[in-house]
């Protein structure tokens, strides 16, 4: 059964299509951040009474009390990923999967952790159906990395984080790079740190944004 909200028509081509030129404008410059935007349907990972939505460079609820970032702020962080096809990139915080599949478009190979079962069941079953093979889902605590799959390329988390989790920089292979929004207040510093050897990172600041909290543990739901 192919729901109706799963047709990318023209019109949503179209928006899609003003949206990417909107982010350029705000100074995203990454061709291959872009391009993947400009493919993938955002309107797929909204519920089909919010449809119109899709294409507002706005952050949206998507249920459990979570969000689908906004665009601008996807763009940002994957260009700060500099991604390069084929590499394992671990997200934490799969939410609507929407940044997730923006990564599979640029080429790599995505892990990522989600600590609603609600959500992770409901993204999972959609991946699945939007046939992004290249996405592993995982239930479980971001916080704690996914030991058995590292080291990792990149990684992105896509909530707030009140402190850096030393399991992620131990999981993170030399040279790589680790995407985080830090802090506790309402608004957080979007991070980067590139681990320059097995104990030494440097660490870039980009700016203030916005997430919901990452918050410890699995959700304990019913
Ligand atoms: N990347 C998402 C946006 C997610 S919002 C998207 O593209 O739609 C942040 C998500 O992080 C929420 O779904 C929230 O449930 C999840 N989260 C919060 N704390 C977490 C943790 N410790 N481990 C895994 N996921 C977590």
């Amino acid at each position: 059964m192919t729901s109706t909200r799963l047709i990318d028509s023209y019109r949503h081509q179209g928006l899609r299509k003003l949206l990417v030129k909107n982010i350029r404008l705000k100074g995203i410059t990454d061709e291959n951040v872009l391009a993947a935007m400009e493919k993938v349907p955002r309107h797929f990972f909204f519920d089909s009474s919010f449809l119109e939505y899709a294409y507002e460079d706005k952050p949206f609820p998507i249920g459990a009390g979570q969000t689908i970032s906004q665009p601008y702020t996807v763009a940002f962080q994957s260009s700060l990923l500099q991604v390069e096809k084929g590499e394992k990139i671990l997200e934490i915080g799969t939410g609507s999967g929407y940044q997730a599949c923006i990564l599979a478009e640029m080429g790599a190979r995505v892990f990522t952790i989600e600590r609603q079962k609600t959500l992770f069941d409901k993204t999972t079953k959609l991946l699945q159906t939007l046939r992004y093979t290249t996405i592993k889902t995982f239930y479980g605590d971001g916080y704690k990395g996914l030991k058995a799959f590292a080291p990792f390329d990149k990684m992105i988390v896509t909530a707030a984080a009140p402190f850096i989790p030393d399991d992620l920089l131990d999981q993170l292979k030399v040279s790589g790079i680790l995407v985080i929004p830090v802090g506790e207040s309402d608004l957080q510093t979007m991070t980067t740190l590139v681990k320059t050897s097995d104990t030494t990172f440097s660490k870039t600041e980009h700016g203030a944004f916005r997430f919901v909290p990452l918050l410890t543990d699995k959700a304990n739901e019913k």
